[in-house]
């Protein structure tokens, strides 16, 4: 029976495949790996990075800190600290400054945090009137870790960012007010990192008569690609199935909303055994990923893993554009490449992986998606619309910006034919004013 074994900072030099790795990349993990959260396992040391390419496996990427993930300034600055042998509290310090010039928390997540009378929920994100977010505290965490992820902080001990709730009652008794949620979106970290005991006690209670509104609950997890085993051969594997099965018996839609960068990690068996497994309790699985330099910036990246999730019974569902967070610049790619990578690959695919959506990016307006390049009357400009907006009536209405070939994020942009705002953005205001319960 395969047990994870996590590897971290202090003890990845166990990992065997290491024997043969040079000290040009070990320098750059210690350096690194200080600043940016570092986390793998055994599953994807073995199952998944394919150790003749370490020099460009995306998935050595994915997991490993390496040196151009940090500014030439920042890695000397630690490289001199540690070469100098300096104290593990000086080396902490200096590490935290670096992590704060990163943007640790982008697209305010601390907004939207709602309120029950007087009592700040902050394990909760509500922005959509349909959908609440929940960030367990006991779900923090993951099997390991991206080196993309805008939820370092989490990881990384700076405790004050952290994002999470201890108890399940106050949630509860917001859902039971909020008529209005149909969904619930069990978030983190990574929400299966939880024992099943304690994701239950968060989950059966919805099963009861007040909250017949809960339609649909969901569960975003990157432990498909990261640790299928949970849903195989953990030691609550099987009270986790009967959660799920529960759950569909309850008369409820169970989505997991999966997590995966590439196609390597929708080839194993673990992860085919662990989807059928999933998909046989009448759960949905639905997948989502960031687009990403380096990781998976290439059409047939995506037209495969989009295929491979249709073979295996998978809902392809958003591709996200990455966020100005932590290593954003290593990871980035200009909003116009963003589409024509997204329409390459789907265009090669047919209909029923065409439930993809995307390039989009969540921003504090909402999920702005990006429809393409145009030109229009000699002005070429980007066209966008909303998956989801702060204000519903917003949702699907194409609108216009200047174009520009850097642009890698929306507050890059600027309305296009000469207009000093965007449609959305007085009523952006307003309605924080007439809404303070909801969209605080
Ligand atoms: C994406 C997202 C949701 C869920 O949106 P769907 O389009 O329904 O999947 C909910 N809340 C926030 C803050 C989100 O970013
Ligand atoms: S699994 Fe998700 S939350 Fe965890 S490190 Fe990766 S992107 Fe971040």
């Amino acid at each position: 029976m395969i047990r994870l074994k996590s590897y971290t900072l202090h003890n990845y030099k166990e990992i065997p495949q290491f024997d043969s790795i040079s000290e040009e990349i070990i320098k750059d993990i210690e350096v690194v790996g200080h600043v940016l959260p570092f986390k793998t396992n055994n599953y994807v040391v073995d199952e998944l990075i394919d150790w003749s390419n370490v020099e460009t496996d995306a998935m050595f990427t994915l997991n490993f800190p390496r040196k151009e993930m940090l500014d030439k300034k920042h890695y000397y600055t630690i490289e001199q600290l540690i070469q100098q042998n300096a104290d593990k509290s000086e080396i902490q310090k200096r590490a935290n400054d670096i992590r704060l010039t990163l943007n640790p928390n982008p697209a305010g997540q601390e907004h939207n945090v709602p309120f029950l009378g007087e009592i700040k929920l902050k394990g909760v994100q509500h922005k959509y009137p349909e959908t609440v977010l929940f960030f367990p505290s006991q779900g923090q965490t993951c099997h390991a870790y991206c080196t993309f992820c805008f939820r370092w902080p989490q990881f990384s001990g700076m405790s004050e960012l952290k994002f999470a709730m201890k108890e399940a009652d106050l949630l509860l008794k917001y859902l039971s007010i909020h008529k209005e949620v149909t969904d619930i979106l069990f978030t983190g970290g990574d929400p299966m990192t939880m024992s099943a005991s304690i994701l239950e006690s968060y989950i059966r209670p919805l099963f009861e008569p007040r909250f017949s509104h809960i339609r649909s609950i969901r569960i975003g997890t990157k432990s498909l690609a990261y640790w299928p085993y949970r849903f195989l051969t953990d030691n609550d594997s099987d009270d986790i199935i009967r959660l799920f099965e529960d759950v569909i018996k309850a008369g409820k839609n169970l989505s997991v909303q999966a997590h995966f960068n590439h196609p390597v990690e929708l080839s194993t068996d673990a992860v085919k055994k662990a989807i059928s497994r999933i998909r046989s309790t009448g759960a949905q699985i639905r997948t989502q990923s960031p687009l990403l330099k380096h990781i998976n910036d290439k059409p047939e990246l995506w037209s495969q893993m989009w295929r491979k999730q249709v073979d295996l019974g998978c809902i392809p569902y958003y591709m996200f554009i990455a966020r100005d967070t932590g290593a954003k610049r290593y990871f980035e790619i200009p909003l116009e490449k963003c589409w024509q990578i997204f329409r390459r690959a789907y265009r090669q695919v047919s209909g029923l992986c065409r439930t993809v959506r995307g390039p989009s990016m969540s921003d504090h307006a909402g999920k702005i998606q990006v429809l393409g390049v145009q030109e229009i009357k000699g002005e070429k400009v980007f066209v966008l619309r909303f998956l989801q907006g702060r204000n519903p009536n917003w949702v699907d209405i194409p609108f216009f910006a200047e174009y520009d070939s850097k642009a890698t994020w929306f507050n890059q942009l600027k309305p296009a034919f000469g207009e000093d705002k965007f449609f959305f953005e007085e009523s952006k205001a307003k309605i924080q004013v007439t809404k303070p319960f909801l969209f605080e």
